[in-house]
């Protein structure tokens, strides 16, 4: 019995340290130790689960050396795989961990149903039923987010009356869900039937998806695996699964909601899964204007004699790995009394919060990393916008051109300043597939390369002035 209560007090401090290290994370400074906290929550939660969990009949969990076998395994794919990620396959790597989850919460349903759902009463049986559905759409809907991110599947596919299909598939999957219940649950047929229309639910959520809209399914899924997750907790009475769960959840539809505000669009779009879709096809117009290529030693120029400078970084920066180097052009032009600041558009880059982390690596003070809303007036005034490696969002055809898939997207108002200098490799486009019309206005110069590189030579010309 004691050995009871001191199990519940172990689940309280995680709570606790799930909650603490959650509020951590909203703040960059606090970010990492906030990990840490709630990790050790985590750690403190399952050892105490291990350990001190009796069942009725007073016995411990027991098959000890399975567990360890299969944290040992875990431990180690998940070490390896997060010290080899690279910074721009880590929205893959969230995915795929996503996914796994959403899978584990499928499994319990899964190995509970065969235990417990047919002498149990109907509020088990539906606290099965939601683990397993919420849980194989978050799992299969993950694998394809996934191989979207890496590029494994580089077309969205609608099918005819997609929309339409997908809710039917929902239609069915509630109402198999309402014959399982009135039925106690006694038709395996149809409980796996459950299982595998869920799965196929969720690619086709998925599949769809494509222009700029990724950010918020992504953000859906994960609190998809949350509430899974709860179920999960509901099923076992256990509190800290619960409080875990809910927190993933609510956090994940928190972000969604916010996601949902930066792309202009709605969650009900998003649930049934009509999102804006290129379908693979380059829907754009052409930049519309005359590409006027620029030089490094102009670009060094404009920088070094300008009085307002704002830095837009984008997906482009993370792949060239050049967070160090535009702190020190950043460094240079400060030193040199310019103004700098950077912009970060909410879903710059391939996962929420992107370019915030990506920064912070390179130390840029937080106070010069301003949001979307905070930054888009000072455009008009600024002498020199540097778009590094960023393209879909400073694209003005979201603002101007309503056959565009991103149109809506509030973007980064960098047309509006004296000079825009973009820096990429080439004209090829950004995520959404769409060519972008800034690159012919004729306030915007092209200053083609790999941003490292480029960035590194412009910081030899700066010096040299
Ligand atoms: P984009 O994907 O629109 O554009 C990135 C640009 O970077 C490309 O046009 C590419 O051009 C350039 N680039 C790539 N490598 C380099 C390099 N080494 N040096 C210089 N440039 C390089 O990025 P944005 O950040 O503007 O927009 C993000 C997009 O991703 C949005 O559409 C968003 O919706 C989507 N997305 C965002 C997620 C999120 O959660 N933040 C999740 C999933 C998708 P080139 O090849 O010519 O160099």
């Amino acid at each position: 019995m004691q050995l009871q209560y001191l199990l519940e007090i172990c689940y309280l401090i995680a709570a606790v340290l799930f909650v603490a290290g959650l509020k951590m994370l909203g703040n960059p400074k606090t970010a990492r130790k906030g990990n840490l906290l709630a990790a050790g929550g985590m750690t403190l939660a399952i050892f105490a689960t291990i350990f001190m969990h009796r069942d009725e009949l007073g016995a411990p969990i027991g098959n000890y050396t399975w567990i360890f076998f299969a944290i040992a395994v875990g431990t180690v794919i998940g070490t390896v795989s997060a010290r080899r990620v690279k910074m721009t396959a880590m929205p893959q790597m969230v995915s795929l961990f996503n996914g796994m989850g959403g899978a584990c919460a499928a499994l319990i349903s899964l190995v509970e149903y065969g235990h417990e759902a047919s002498h149990t009463e109907g509020s088990t049986l539906l606290t099965i039923l939601a683990g397993l559905v919420i849980g194989s759409i978050s799992f299969s809907g993950s694998m394809i987010a996934f191989a979207k991110l890496q590029e494994l599947m580089k077309k969205s596919i609608r099918f005819p009356a997609h929309h339409l299909i997908n809710i039917a598939i929902l239609i069915v999957i509630g109402l198999l869900c309402g014959y399982m219940l009135m039925n106690d649950g006694d038709n395996a047929f149809v409980f796996y039937l459950i299982f595998v229309l869920s799965l196929v639910y969720g690619v086709m959520f998925v599949v769809p998806i494509g222009g700029a809209d990724m950010p918020v399914v992504i953000s859906l899924l994960n609190s998809f695996t949350g509430l899974a997750a709860a179920f999960g907790g509901f099923l076992y009475h256990n509190q800290v699964m619960l409080t875990g769960g809910i927190l993933v959840g609510s956090a994940g539809t928190l972000l969604t909601v916010a996601m949902c505000n930066a792309m202009n669009r709605s969650l009900l779009n998003v649930v049934f899964g009509s999102m804006g879709s290129n379908s693979g096809v380059d829907t754009s117009d052409s930049t519309g204007g005359t590409v006027k290529p620029t030089t490094v030693s102009d670009t060094a120029i404009l920088l070094n004699y300008a009085q307002k400078v704002i830095i837009i970084p984008g997906y482009g920066l993370a792949v060239a790995q050049a967070q160090h180097i535009v702190h020190e052009v950043e460094s240079i032009l400060e030193s040199r009394n310019v103004d700098v600041r950077y912009a970060i558009h909410p879903v710059a880059g391939r996962m929420p919060g992107h370019m915030n982390v990506l920064l912070a690596e390179s130390n840029v003070s937080y106070d010069k990393l301003l949001e979307m809303d905070q930054i888009n007036d000072d455009f008009a005034t600024t002498d020199v916008v540097l778009v590094i490696g960023a393209n879909d969002v400073v694209n003005p055809a979201a603002r101007n051109n309503p056959a565009s898939p991103i149109y809506g997207m509030p973007i980064l108002n960098a047309d509006k300043a004296r000079t825009v200098i973009v820096m990429k490799r080439s004209m090829a486009a950004g995520y959404a597939g769409i060519d972008n019309e800034l690159f012919g206005y004729p306030n915007c110069l092209m200053l083609f390369g790999d941003a490292k590189a480029t960035l590194t030579k412009i910081v030899g010309e700066l010096k040299a002035m």
